[in-house]
């Protein structure tokens, strides 16, 4: 498979959104850029910085001298700061913890929208993935697709989740905080999430993980005319 193809996927926490791009890429034959990893190695800079997370220009600082690399295989994507692989410490408690109040750095969003442009720019097919990639990052891109679910649904899965790793069973707290974490999103001052005008939405919650990647392959196939 050949030819230059950018299909966006942004969408809330819970949707599925990370699995399915990492399918739709492999399928496609394209490379898979996860932007949601880039904001998490900036925060981990931050962090073993001993950056104070309420100072956004400490944070700026922190942002503009780390070295981020990232491998686009999906089936084998690593994070990089500074050379060294930090891929499983940037999924760590500590940098979920802060990872949003870093990317609301408007000077965080700028190196890395820039950054993503480049990395996006390379005329192979790639799958890129966040929260503002059809909107803000790549708006020109072939094809759009915002992922949704009900917030019961992306808590339920959630806190499976929890459960699964040794944590807590308790429904009504994930659900309270994805409807906390929601608002939050979407009302923020800097590249809020919302889906772009032209994307084309898709409710996962009653479809499982094959299920949503084949959907997704028909609807990239049909709008951007690609050959499998
Ligand atoms: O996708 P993931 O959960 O790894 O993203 C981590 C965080 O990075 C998100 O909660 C969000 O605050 C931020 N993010 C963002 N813009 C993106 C991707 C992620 O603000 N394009």
């Amino acid at each position: 498979m050949s030819g230059s193809l950018v299909v966006t996927i942004d969408g809330p926490a819970g949707t599925g959104k990370s699995s399915v791009s990492r399918g739709l890429a492999s399928a496609l034959g394209a490379r898979y850029l996860d932007t949601g990893a880039m904001y998490r190695i900036v925060t981990l800079a931050a962090l073993r910085a001993g950056t104070d997370l309420a100072d956004e220009s400490a944070i700026g600082e922190a942002a503009a001298s780390a070295v981020i690399g990232v491998d686009s295989d999906p089936d084998e994507d690593r994070a990089y700061l500074d050379s060294e692989d930090v891929s499983a410490e940037i999924r760590g408690d500590e940098v979920t913890r802060a990872v949003s109040a870093v990317s609301a750095v408007p000077a965080v969003r700028a190196r890395l929208v820039e950054l993503q442009r480049e990395l996006a720019s390379s005329g192979e097919r790639m799958v890129v993935e966040g929260r503002d990639i059809g909107t803000v990052v790549l708006p020109k891109a072939d094809v759009k697709i915002f992922l949704t679910a009900s917030a019961e649904e992306r808590a339920r899965r959630r806190n499976a989740q929890n459960v699964a790793n040794g944590l807590p069973d308790d429904y009504s707290v994930v659900l309270a905080d994805v409807q906390r974490r929601d608002h939050l999103d979407s009302t923020r001052a800097v590249s809020p999430l919302r889906a772009a005008e032209d994307a084309l939405v898709v409710d996962t919650s009653d479809m499982d993980q094959t299920q949503v990647v084949a959907h997704l392959l028909d609807l990239v196939t049909q709008h951007a005319g690609v050959k499998r």
